[in-house]
C-alpha cells in the first residue's frame, strides 16, 4: 500500500479513537512499517508520542497487541487513557487480586482485548496462551531496559529475545527515548530483530523553554518563579534526599502546596505523593531523580533543577517530563560551581570515572554556554543544528562582551604567584584581598596581586574565572586538590598581549520574563474547565488527564465550541469522549460564553431587531417584553436621531385625539392622566409618541 493510502485510512482512525487530526513526526512512518509487518526500532524523545505508534496499529490490525512495559504505573496510566477512549485494553501484574487476574486472563483468551499490557517478569505465564492467540504485534516499551549499555538495565527483558523466534510472523516493535548508538544496536540484537527498520525522531522539544541561572539565592529565585504559577504542576529536582524535604517545607511555609519525594520514603508514602501529583492535588514535587520515571502526566508545566545533573542525558530526560502535551513549558537549571565539585567527588569513587568526568564536563559546558542552549543540547545528541532556537535564555538575551584583558592578566598573574597550587576559592579570596585565616596561614597576603580586584564581588569574580576555564585560559587539576593552573593560552595573554573578551554579567536578569497574573480575578474558561475536569476525574477515580489533557482544554478555550458538532473538532476529542463528556463540557463553555458576553443595552437590542424588519409586536414577543417597552425603546432611538417614521405608528385621527386631550388636561403631568382620559383604551406608547410628535 502506498503511504498516502495508509494515511487516508489511518487519519479517520486517529480522529475517531484519539481525537487527533494529524500525526506527530515519525508516527506515521513507524505505523506504516508495522502494518507492513516489519520489525521496528522507534526512538523518540519523551513526550514524542511513542505509545500511539503501537496503539493505532493495534486498532487497525486483527487480533491482540501485546505490550511489554517495565512499570506498573506506566501500564495503568496507558490503560486508563485507552479505556477512556473506549478501547478494550487491560494490564496484568503479579500484585493484582486473583479474581481480577482471572478475569483478565479470560478476556485475553476470548480475544476481547485489542491491547494487553504485561511486565517482562510476568510474560512467561502467558507462553501457552500466546500460542493460541491471534497476536497483531509485540511492542517492547522502554526497550533500552534490555541493554546493559542503557541506564535502566532490567534482567527480565533478556527473555524477550525469544518472542521473534517463537512468533516469526508477528512484527516486534522496540520503543525508547535513549538515543545512543551502542544501546540501539544492542536492542535490535537482543530482540533478534536485526533487520528492524530504524526511526530516529528529532530530539528537539521546541515547546520547552531552556533557562539557566546562577545558583545564588535559589530559594528566593524559586519563590519569584512560582509567584504566577501557583496552580501549575512542576517538579524541582534536588541532589540529596534531605534537600528535597527541606525545600518542600520552605515552600509550604511560603504558602505553596509542595511535597517531597525520594527513595528513602516507604513505598506507600511514595505512591501517595505520586498519585496526588498525577491527579493535580499537589502541584509541586521536590524530588530526587527517583521521581518521574514512568510518570505519564502530560501537563507538567515546569521543571527546575535545584542542582546540576550529572550528565546531559539525565538532564534532558528530566526536563523532558515537562510539556508532554506540547504546550509551552519552562525548564530552569541552577548552576553552581559547588555542585560540580560535589559531583566530582561522587564520581571519584565510581568505576568508569573517566567517562563520567567527561559527561559532567559537557554538562558544565552546557550550563555555561554563551550561545543557544538548544544548539548545544541537540549537537550533543548527534543532531547537527546551527540555527538559534529563539526559545532559550541565551537566544532571548544574547550576552554582551567587554574587553577583559586587564582583568584576566590580573587573575592569571595571581595564579602564577600562587605557584598554580591553590583552588578557585583561594584564588578569588586573594584577588579580593580577603582577610581570613587560610590566606594568612599561607602568607598569601604578601604576594603582589593580593587585593588586585577588590571592586568585583566574590560571586561575579567566580563567574569570570569560570568563563576563563571555559575559554581554556585556566584549567582545574581535579586530581590534585582542584588546584588552578594556566594553559598555554594564559601565557599568551600574560606575555604576548593577547586580548580576552568576557561576557558582561547580570544582563540576563533584566530580561527574565516575569509571568504576570491575569488582571481580573474572574476565572478564565480554561480554569473553569480544569475545575470541571477535576470533578469528573474524582468521580470516576482516574487521573485528570485521562479525562482530557491540558492541550484539549486550551483548544476548547480557543475555539469555544457551541455545538456537539463543533466540540468533536477539538483536539483529543474522539468518539468515546464526545459521547461521554461532550454535553457536560459544552454546558460549561456555553455558560461561560453567555456570562462573559458584552452586554448590549436593551433598547439597542430592540433597535437591532427593528432594523431587521420586525414589527414592534413581533419584537415584544421575541424579547418577552411588553409592547409599551418596545415603543419606549424606539422613541429613545428616535430622540437620539435615528430615522423612524413615527407617523406610521400613530394615525392622524389618534393624533388629533391626543391634541384634544392635551387642551383638556392643561395641568397633566406624566402619561397616566391621558391614559385615564382615554379610559385605558389607548396604550401608553401611543400617547407617548403622540405627545412627542405634537411637541416636535
Ligand atoms: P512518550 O511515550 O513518547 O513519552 P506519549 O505516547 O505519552 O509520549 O505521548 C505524549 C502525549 O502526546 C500524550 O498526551 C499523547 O496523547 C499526545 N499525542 C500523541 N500523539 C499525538 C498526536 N498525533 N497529536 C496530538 N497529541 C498526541
Ligand atoms: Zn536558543
Amino acid at each position: 500500500m502506498l503511504a498516502t493510502e495508509y494515511k487516508q485510512q489511518l487519519l479517520p482512525l486517529l480522529k475517531t479513537h484519539f481525537g487527533y487530526d494529524s500525526f506527530r513526526p515519525n508516527q506515521l512512518e513507524v505505523i506504516e512499517d508495522v502494518l507492513s509487518k516489519k520489525d521496528v526500532l522507534a526512538i523518540m524523545p519523551t513526550g514524542g508520542g511513542k505509545s500511539l505508534c503501537f496503539q493505532l496499529p493495534a486498532l487497525a490490525m486483527e487480533g491482540t497487541a501485546i505490550v511489554i512495559s517495565p512499570l506498573i504505573a506506566l501500564m495503568k496510566d496507558q490503560v486508563d487513557v485507552l479505556r477512556a477512549n473506549g478501547i478494550a485494553a487491560a494490564y496484568y501484574n503479579s500484585s493484582q487480586p486473583q479474581e481480577v487476574q482471572a478475569s483478565i486472563f479470560q478476556q485475553l483468551i476470548n480475544g476481547e482485548l485489542k491491547l494487553f499490557y504485561v511486565a517482562p517478569e510476568s510474560i512467561a505465564q502467558f507462553d501457552a496462551v500466546f500460542e493460541k492467540l491471534q497476536i497483531s504485534l509485540f511492542a517492547v516499551d522502554e526497550a533500552h531496559c534490555i541493554s546493559a549499555w542503557g541506564h535502566d538495565f532490567r534482567p527480565a527483558y533478556n527473555k524477550l529475545g525469544s518472542l521473534k523466534t517463537r512468533f516469526p510472523e508477528v512484527p516486534v516493535m522496540a520503543l525508547t527515548a535513549t538515543a545512543d548508538k551502542a544501546t540501539q544496536d544492542d536492542i535490535v540484537e537482543q530482540l533478534s530483530i536485526p533487520e528492524a527498520s530504524r526511526h530516529l525522531a528529532s530530539f528537539n522539544r521546541p515547546n520547552l523553554y531552556l533557562d539557566v541561572r546562577p545558583g545564588q539565592n535559589r530559594i528566593k529565585q524559586i519563590l519569584n518563579f512560582l509567584e504566577a504559577r501557583s496552580d501549575e504542576s512542576g517538579i524541582i529536582y534536588c541532589l540529596s534526599r534531605k534537600n528535597t524535604e527541606k525545600l518542600a517545607e520552605k515552600l509550604r511555609n511560603s504558602g505553596y502546596d509542595a511535597e517531597a519525594y525520594h527513595a528513602g520514603m516507604d513505598t506507600q508514602e511514595r505512591t501517595s505523593v505520586q498519585e496526588d501529583f498525577i491527579n493535580d492535588r499537589t502541584p509541586i514535587i521536590c524530588a530526587t531523580i527517583a521521581f518521574g520515571m514512568g510518570i505519564d502526566k502530560s501537563n507538567v508545566r515546569w521543571v527546575i533543577h535545584y542542582n546540576l545533573p550529572k550528565n546531559l542525558e539525565g538532564y534532558y530526560q528530566e526536563i523532558g517530563r515537562a510539556g508532554r502535551d506540547s504546550l509551552p513549558s519552562h525548564t530552569l537549571l541552577f548552576y553552581s560551581y559547588a555542585d560540580v565539585v560535589q559531583l566530582r567527588k561522587f564520581i571519584a569513587d565510581s568505576e568508569n570515572a573517566e567517562v563520567q568526568y567527561a559527561k559532567l564536563e559537557r554538562m558544565q559546558q552546557y550550563a555555561e554556554a554563551l550561545s543557544c542552549r538548544r544548539i548545544a543540547l541537540l549537537n550533543y545528541f548527534g543532531e547537527h543544528v546551527t540555527q538559534g532556537c529563539g526559545n532559550c535564555d541565551i537566544c532571548k538575551a544574547p550576552p554582551k562582551y567587554f574587553d577583559a584583558t586587564v582583568l584576566t592578566q590580573k587573575i592569571c598573574s595571581a595564579v602564577v604567584r600562587m605557584k598554580e597550587q591553590e583552588s578557585m576559592g583561594m584564588l578569588i579570596d586573594v584577588l579580593r584581598g580577603a582577610q581570613n585565616a587560610q590566606v594568612f596561614e599561607k602568607g598569601l597576603q604578601n604576594i603582589k596581586t593580593y587585593g588586585a580586584i577588590k571592586d568585583v564581588s566574590w560571586q561575579d569574580l567566580q563567574q569570570y574565572v569560570i568563563q576563563l576555564l571555559n575559554q581554556g585560559v585556566l584549567e582545574i587539576n581535579f586530581r590534585e586538590n582542584n588546584r588552578i593552573a594556566l594553559t598555554p593560552l594564559a601565557k599568551e595573554i600574560l606575555y604576548d598581549k593577547k586580548s580576552v573578551q568576557l561576557a558582561i554579567l547580570h544582563q540576563v536578569e533584566k530580561h527574565i520574563e516575569k509571568k504576570t497574573r491575569p488582571k481580573s480575578d474572574k476565572k478564565g474558561l480554561f480554569e473553569k474547565l480544569r475545575v470541571l475536569r477535576y470533578q469528573i476525574a474524582k468521580e470516576q477515580g482516574v487521573p485528570a488527564y485521562v479525562v482530557f489533557g491540558d492541550a484539549s482544554l486550551k483548544d476548547m478555550e480557543a475555539k469555544q465550541p457551541m455545538t456537539l458538532f463543533e466540540f468533536a473538532e477539538i483536539s483529543g476529542v474522539g468518539e468515546a469522549k464526545l459521547e461521554k463528556y461532550g454535553d457536560i463540557f459544552l454546558k460549561e463553555i456555553v455558560a461561560h460564553v453567555e456570562a462573559t458576553k458584552p452586554k448590549i443595552p436593551t433598547h439597542e437590542q430592540t433597535w437591532m431587531l427593528f432594523k431587521e424588519g420586525l414589527s414592534p409586536s413581533e419584537i415584544a414577543k421575541k424579547r418577552e417584553l411588553t409592547e409599551n417597552t418596545i415603543y419606549s425603546h424606539l422613541l429613545k432611538k428616535h430622540a437620539q436621531g435615528e430615522e423612524i417614521d413615527l407617523h406610521e405608528l400613530v394615525t392622524i385621527e389618534e393624533l388629533s385625539n391626543i391634541e384634544k386631550a392635551k387642551l383638556d388636561l392643561p395641568k397633566a403631568e406624566g402619561l397616566k392622566a391621558y391614559f385615564e382620559y382615554f379610559e385605558e383604551k389607548v396604550p401608553y406608547w401611543k400617547i407617548k409618541i403622540g405627545l412627542h410628535l405634537l411637541d416636535s
